[in-house]
């Protein structure tokens, strides 16, 4: 796991700020693959992304809140770099 300032946990599962991370497909599953050291793969959790039934809601947070790390809504930190520059 890469070392970041924030808790993997904390980060998914705020119910009360993010009311559809109660869906979160991610819930289940390894928190380590979502937050990935440079040279580990992002592939597990963008396929779990995809089958995520709150996918567009954890996107839209992730860009609008420009969440520095992880993978959200199948996008991984360099995707959402992009996207956001693009839109600046
Ligand atoms: S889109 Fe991915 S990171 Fe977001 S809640 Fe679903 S599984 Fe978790």
């Amino acid at each position: 796991m890469t070392t970041t300032a924030v808790s993997t946990e904390a980060m998914l599962f705020e119910v009360d700020e993010r009311p559809w991370a109660a869906y979160a497909s991610c819930r289940e599953a390894d928190p380590d693959l979502f937050f990935p050291s440079p040279d580990e793969s992002t592939d597990a959790a963008v396929r779990i992304c995809r089958g995520c039934p709150v996918l567009e809601e954890c996107r839209d947070w992730a860009l609008s809140t420009r969440v520095r790390y992880g993978v959200w809504g199948a996008m991984t930190e360099r995707e959402r770099r992009r996207v956001l520059r693009r839109s600046a």
